[in-house]
């Protein structure tokens, strides 16, 4: 606390100002021979010097009081230590014990502050307020991100989103105090869906007001439910085309072709075939579903690549024989085992060999090779290459190829016999293995491809 100055200059004013009255009385007496000039004098001397004692106590009082009251402010050393004397001390001490009770509150105060934004620094989305003049004024540190931007406040909001739809929402909470929610489009390089929520937060529209304004990006959101629609659409396609063609044989057998044996054989053998088309789709559906339910799992059995290979080559034979094709396993001597699920990663490299067949050109070798590797991280793998000669893919096709149903010729891969989901499912058990998938391909030449799975640890084998 400051100590108490008063100072000579006021006490002589207020000691005059409190005299003059009487001194001009003393004067008109003398004035008047009530008085002898020498009394006066002494009177007015001793007038002024026992209001300027009493000046001076009261403005030492003032002075005390208005040091104590300093000792309140926010910032000022908290307290005023000693009971005040005089008769100002209550009041003095109802001061202090008010300003000890604000100050308690201040530092709650301060405390709540930092506790709220910390817990709006830690909120996901994007959170600003924003005032009556369209500019920010707080944002936290998802807005600071997402705008990327060290600083915020201050900023027009219209210069940093370009997006009338939001910008108008938030006229109309600013003006009108009214609450609401839209989405809008940002047109970047890859277009951005967002949603904004604005909530008035002032009581009065107008010139004092301010608006919360909370962005979300839905871009995901929206890739997955569109995802999720083109995927019950794709199904529904594949399940209606064999189905129609049932319905029709089925027509066909009990109309026009009633009686007919020949008839009857053939379209049996047709509604045969289109069966076991929807139940290939069926199949390959619940395989990409279990493999995607435990895709976060990574599978922990030894699997020994030659013999899973060569399993895979006899499995095939005789669809490849079929078109004069052959299957080639050729693994390196020093192979190493690979950290896998042996049926998922036989389901795997069945798909590779099988769409090799496919749309290979008949008569041409398939080459299957399995060499030591290294993922990109670093990690020893096995390289597992299914190479052929094909007419090869174009080089747009290449990144779409393990979209489900995304097929190059969809009227080649149907007549084959091909579900759209082969590559797909190759896809996520790769992505299970946490192994690469590489895909190259010449048009004219053929493909190649490839598939890194992490080798497993060495074990020490023991000699008794
Ligand atoms: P599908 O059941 O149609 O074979 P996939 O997912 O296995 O489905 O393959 C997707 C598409 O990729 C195929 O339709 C085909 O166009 C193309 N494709 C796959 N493997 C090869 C290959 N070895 N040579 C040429 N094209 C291929």
């Amino acid at each position: 606390m400051r100590r108490p100055r008063v100072r000579v200059s006021s006490v002589v004013f207020a000691a005059f100002a409190v005299v003059t009255p009487a001194v001009l009385l003393l004067i008109a007496l003398t004035a008047f021979e009530a008085l002898t000039a020498g009394i006066a004098l002494a009177v007015a001397l001793l007038l002024l010097g026992a209001c300027g004692g009493v000046a001076w106590w009261v403005m030492r009082q003032l002075a005390e009081l208005e040091a104590r009251v300093e000792g309140l402010a926010p910032g000022a050393a908290a307290g005023i230590e000693g009971e005040a004397p005089g008769v100002f001390g209550e009041i003095s001490t109802a001061l202090d014990r008010q300003g000890r009770a604000w100050a308690s509150e201040r530092r709650a105060l301060a405390a709540k502050e930092s506790e709220l934004e910390a817990l709006i620094d830690a909120f996901p989305h994007p959170l600003l307020t924003i005032g009556a003049d369209h500019r920010i004024l707080t944002a936290n540190r998802a807005a600071r991100a997402w705008f990327a931007a060290a600083e915020l406040e201050g900023r027009a909001i219209g210069t940093l989103l370009r997006a009338p739809e939001a910008l108008d929402l938030i006229h109309r909470g600013l003006m009108h105090g009214v609450s609401g929610q839209v989405e809008f489009a940002l047109p970047q390089n890859v277009e951005r869906r967002l949603d904004a929520h604005v909530h008035p937060l002032a009581a009065a529209p107008g010139a004092g007001a301010h608006v919360l304004l909370l962005l979300e990006d839905m871009t995901a959101a929206r890739r997955v439910e569109r995802m999720r629609y083109d995927f019950v659409a794709n199904v529904s396609h594949e399940l209606r085309t064999p189905l129609s063609a049932l319905v029709a044989l089925i027509e066909t057998l009990k109309g026009p072709a009633r009686g007919d044996s020949e008839a009857f054989a053939r379209f049996i053998g047709m509604m045969g075939e289109q069966v076991a088309r929807m139940a290939r789709l069926v199949e390959d559906l619940l395989s990409l579903s279990r493999i995607e339910m435990d895709e976060h799992v990574q599978p922990q059995g030894r699997v020994e690549l030659a013999p899973l290979l060569r399993h895979v080559a006899e499995l095939l034979g005789a669809s490849a024989a079929q078109r004069q094709m052959r299957i080639e396993v050729k693994p390196a001597p020093d192979l190493a085992a690979v950290t896998g699920n042996a049926d998922q990663l036989t389901q795997l490299f069945v798909n590779l060999v099988d769409n090799a067949i496919k749309y290979a050109r008949a008569g041409t070798p398939i080459r299957v090779t399995a060499e030591r590797a290294t993922l990109g991280d670093g990690r020893a793998a096995v390289r597992v290459a299914v190479a052929d000669q094909g007419e090869g893919i174009a080089r747009e096709h290449v990144p779409r190829l393990t979209e489900r149903f995304y097929r190059v010729d969809a009227g080649r891969s149907r007549q084959e016999g091909g579900t759209g989901l082969g590559l797909a499912i190759v896809k996520h058990v790769v992505s299970r293995h946490r192994g690469q998938l590489k895909i190259h391909s010449e048009v004219g030449v053929g493909s190649v491809f490839a598939v890194l799975l992490p080798a497993a640890a060495v074990t020490e084998l023991k000699h008794d």
